[in-house]
């Protein structure tokens, strides 16, 4: 399956949190991920990521893309619902897309990890 991995800056450490708990079993899928959270991820876990630009730079959008050429299973955004971004626009886009594609998409820590224990547990398969 392809997953893609993004998290705004207050958010970063929880999805790095569990990318190291889920480490075994993002292993056995393709990951793509916005710039710095893919970075972050990297360096702590020592997983293969495909990192596209920075969220503010483009990268949601670069997901986005993803999504409308049907090519990502999984999507973990951990939002920040307190700060405003300056990409927002890109923001709803991307969680847009994922409705018409009816792709999986947790945008909270305790969403991604029933998400990522269906995964381990095989229950869900794309
Ligand atoms: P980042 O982007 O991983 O490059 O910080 C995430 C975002 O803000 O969408």
């Amino acid at each position: 399956m392809k997953i893609a991995l993004i998290a705004h800056d207050k958010k970063k450490a929880e999805i790095t949190e569990l990318a190291i708990k889920y480490k075994e079993v993002l292993a056995e899928h393709e990951l793509y991920a916005t710039g710095t959270t893919g970075t972050l991820i990297m360096g702590e876990t020592g997983l293969t990521i495909h990192r596209m630009k920075s969220g503010p730079l483009g990268g949601d959008q670069q997901i986005g893309a993803m999504l409308a050429d049907g090519d990502l299973d999984l999507i973990i955004f951990l939002r920040d619902p307190l700060t405003a971004q300056p990409h927002e626009p890109d923001v709803s886009a991307l969680l847009r897309l994922c409705d018409v594609q009816k792709i999986p998409l947790a945008t909270n820590a305790t969403s991604a990890v029933v998400m990522l224990e269906a995964l381990e547990n095989k229950i869900y398969f794309a």
